[in-house]
């Protein structure tokens, strides 16, 4: 096990201030903080290999193309995809889901059916409402229950020979579930259909391998992960990137142009119109290089020991309720003091140095099933530290004894 003191170190950030007080960053469902070992690839890109890629004869592209490919294979090895071509880079989770939606507007028509779960990040909703009107396809929804677990069950019967795909969140955002995606997975493909898992949350506390799941595509976004913004991967498999139309044309994903007309580029650059977020694709490689030098089973073990240290310090509290109790979470809390809105505590909050994330977390849905406009969010990283937890838990107490 890693010393977290040690850990704390790499990340100059933790050691600021915000209004007058140490900062306590409990965002981390929202965007991780960056380790200087990853500042330090960036401000070494641009002190010293700044250059377009793909394009220049000249020593400076050729170094820079060779830094961006470097990271793309090491992309590939941690999420063990079989081929490097399979890895697409993207600007974020968002971008890559978008660009799977655009690709099946190609793919699917009137009466298809594609299932997403009610767990969503708006993220992996909105696309596919978009899709079905493009191509008159259906939407339908696997339920949860009050401990924000997928039913299961409801989904067997929702799959039918019409079935084309099916979207899932790998772990719920607002709510930290895991869910069971190995037999989504499976089920999906007895009858046929595509599965897209949204990792944008399972990404930086667990090692997916997408052969192992043998998902059809995975999306990551590199913030969420030590790595800079602006910057992730889409996972797919060969045949399926094959199939797929690309998403945007230009410059990079072109074979031959003429005005009568275009082929496309092989993959992945079939997919990868225009300058490329260069810097944050080398930068995405170092942090996976950070993660895995830290350790994932390492991190893993830690985070749920965070985790049920603050629950049951939480759960002292009275009137405060937690959404999303399944045994299987990671290191997610979402919470509520009664009769208190979340906005209101989060305000006392960063009063005190903590930062929580409030509202509905881009997963309105969730928020509508438990009747709530918003949870405060507490969510951890490996570099959190239980002193940390006394601190936020001391400030809830605050927040309760000033609004109620
Ligand atoms: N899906 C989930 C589950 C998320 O948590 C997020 C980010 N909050 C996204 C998708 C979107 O990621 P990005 O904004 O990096 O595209």
């Amino acid at each position: 096990m890693f010393k977290v003191e040690n850990i704390r170190k790499d990340f100059p950030i933790l050691s600021r201030q915000v209004n007058g007080k140490p900062l306590v960053y409990f965002d981390n469902a929202a965007t991780s903080q960056t380790p200087q070992q990853v500042i330090d690839v960036i401000v070494n890109y641009y002190s010293n290999y700044n250059a377009n890629i793909h394009r220049g004869v000249h020593a400076l592209s050729q170094e820079a193309t060779d830094l961006y490919e470097q990271a793309r294979y090491k992309i590939q090895a941690h999420f063990n995809a079989k081929h490097a071509h399979e890895i697409i880079y993207t600007s974020g989770t968002t971008h890559g889901i978008n660009l799977v939606a655009n690709g099946f507007s190609a793919l699917l028509k009137k009466g298809d059916e594609i299932i997403v779960s009610a767990l969503e990040h708006h993220s992996n909703i909105v696309p596919w409402q978009m899709l079905c009107e493009r191509t008159g396809a259906n939407l339908k929804v696997i339920p949860m229950n009050q401990n924000g677990e997928l039913e299961i069950k409801a989904f067997e019967t929702l799959l039918n020979q019409n079935t084309k795909l099916v979207f899932v969140n790998h772990i719920s955002n607002a709510l930290g579930t895991i869910n069971p995606i190995d037999h989504i997975i499976k089920k999906a493909h007895e009858v046929g259909a595509a599965v897209l898992v949204d990792g944008a949350q399972s990404s930086p506390h667990i090692k997916p391998d997408v052969q192992a799941l043998d998902v059809d595509f995975y999306v990551v976004s590199a913030h969420k992960m030590c790595g800079p913004t602006g910057v992730g991967v889409l996972y797919g498999k060969e045949d399926w990137l094959n199939k797929l139309p690309p998403y945007q044309g230009g410059g990079e994903m072109i074979a031959e142009v003429t005005f009568e007309k275009t082929t496309y580029a092989a993959l992945p650059h079939k997919f990868e119109a225009g300058t490329p977020n260069i810097c944050g694709g080398i930068a995405f490689g170092a942090a996976i290089d950070y993660m895995n030098a830290v350790g994932f089973d390492a991190i893993a073990a830690y985070e749920h020991e965070l985790l049920e240290y603050a629950t049951n310090k939480l759960l002292e509290i009275e009137g405060l309720k937690i959404y999303g109790t399944s045994r299987h979470k990671t290191s997610v809390i979402s919470f509520n003091l009664e009769g208190i809105h979340p906005y209101d505590v989060g305000t006392i909050l960063d009063k005190l140095g903590v930062a929580v994330r409030t509202g509905h977390h881009c997963a309105q849905p969730i928020m509508d099933y438990f009747k709530i406009p918003g949870t405060v969010r507490a969510s951890f990283a490996f570099y959190n530290t239980k002193s940390e937890i006394d601190i936020l838990v001391e400030g809830v107490k605050k927040a309760k004894m000033m609004l109620s």
